[in-house]
């Protein structure tokens, strides 16, 4: 797969985020104004208002772009997804033959990101995060729970996941808080009350339903895979302390609540097409409805980078793939309507924790400083076992191609101190 040329320079440049292969939908504003519909170009964004009214998606109903969320052309489905994408390909490429009426409405649609506010790209139905990593299952789990029982009996046969909270899934950006809530030390008797002292940061990809299945109406991997509108950066913002009190039996509670942040830009599961890769393989085989038919997964480079207040430039404190997984995010999809679950648009399945097989490729610091026991030194000289006030942490990850790339932006936040609350 080679780089198109797209009439829009900046776009051709092998370092961007955005070719014209890639072509992530967002939504942005400008200044006061209303929200819009808008995909990615180089370092631009194209309102996809404006080109609707120029004509270019003749075949879409009114208004799908004149929202402030893309679920009205999320719920589509792949037959006008893919034809968004080739009307898209046709208007920007270097050498089509495009009218002068509409390279006028290329420019009038067309914005410096760097002009622009981006807000949530979908409005999020449910909320869903998984724990498909085998290596983080691996570390946790020995950490939590000794080597021996590492592994849960159940993790190699089912996606376990749990039920998390959409109403505070926020844009990148965003500022966190640091929680408050209920902690224990092994070696204390009772539980305290007070800010979480062991914040971190989960490295992960946000699966984003587009089309839903009927409730009591189960969905085949491929069917599930089908239902995937695209991905994004996701950063599973986890308190330690308060999951390690709380987590037995239900799971994780407070200690996911309080924020999880995602990138602006859903890349699509077209421009991801040629990065699609196997999961590993099985050390025991999937029941039926779990096997894939293909490689549902992808090839895509990550990095976690954190910059402390005050500090120039941030220290990459990872680099990892999303090929690691050991489930597929469709599997991941089909198993949670299995049992009649309705899944809707606008669903937001995390991927769980994407770790390597080393502490230069561990996505979150629980596992890169060993619960506390090593901590990582940092470009500036500063030691990190947790997240601290003012620390602004961030992902990245791309598909990387032949001279170019397929972005995702960026997944940012900062951490603030936790709130001024006395009971
Ligand atoms: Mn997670």
């Amino acid at each position: 797969m080679k780089l198109l040329n797209c009439r829009i320079e900046s776009a051709n440049n092998s370092e961007s985020d955005f070719p014209l292969n890639n072509l992530p939908f967002g939504v942005f504003a400008k200044d006061k104004g209303t929200p819009r519909c808008c995909v990615a170009i180089g370092d631009f964004l194209l309102d996809l208002s404006v080109l609707f009214d120029a004509a270019v998606f003749p075949e879409l109903p009114e208004n799908v772009f004149a929202q402030s969320t893309l679920n009205a052309f999320m719920g589509m489905g792949n037959d006008k997804w893919s034809y968004v994408r080739k009307q898209l390909i046709e208007l920007l490429r270097a050498d089509s033959a495009t009218d002068a009426k509409k390279v006028k409405a290329i420019e009038n649609a067309q914005h410096l990101q760097s002009d622009a506010t981006m807000h949530m790209p979908f409005t999020v139905g449910d909320y869903t995060d998984f724990y498909a990593g085998r290596q983080h299952a691996t570390n946790v789990g020995t950490m939590f729970r000794g080597a021996e029982n590492a592994l849960p009996p159940n993790w190699l046969h089912i996606p376990i996941g749990y039920n998390g909270r959409a109403s505070t899934v926020v844009i990148s950006g965003t500022d966190v808080h640091r929680p408050l809530g209920q902690m224990k030390p092994p070696t204390a008797e009772i539980p305290y009350f007070g800010p979480c002292k062991r914040l971190d940061l989960e490295l992960e990809m946000g699966a984003v339903v587009g089309v839903p299945n009927e409730m009591g109406k189960p969905v085949t991997v491929a069917e599930a895979d089908d239902m995937i509108f695209g991905y994004v950066l996701l950063n599973d913002w986890s308190a330690r302390d308060i999951q390690a009190w709380e987590y037995q039996p239900l799971g994780p509670f407070q200690a996911k609540v309080f924020a999880t942040t995602i990138s602006p830009w859903v890349v699509t599961k077209e421009a991801l097409a040629g990065f699609r890769v196997s999961t590993p393989a099985r050390d025991v085989e999937l029941l039926p409805y779990l096997q894939e038919k293909e490689p549902l997964l992808y090839d895509i480079d990550l990095a976690v980078h954190l910059k402390p207040e005050g500090s120039a430039k941030p220290t990459t404190i990872s680099n990892t793939n999303y090929r690691n997984m050991y489930y597929s995010a469709a599997q991941q999809l089909a198993h949670h309507a299995i049992g009649g679950c309705k899944m809707n648009t606008g669903d937001l399945l995390g991927s769980g924790t994407i770790s390597g097989d080393s502490d230069k490729a561990y996505g979150s610091l629980l596992e890169i400083s060993w619960g506390g026991k090593n901590p990582l030194t940092l470009d500036t000289g500063e030691a990190r076992s947790f997240l601290e006030d003012g620390d602004t942490l961030t992902l990245t990850g791309a598909a990387i191609g032949d001279g170019f790339k397929i972005g995702f932006g960026e997944c940012t936040g900062k951490i603030l101190p936790a709130p001024d609350f006395n009971p």
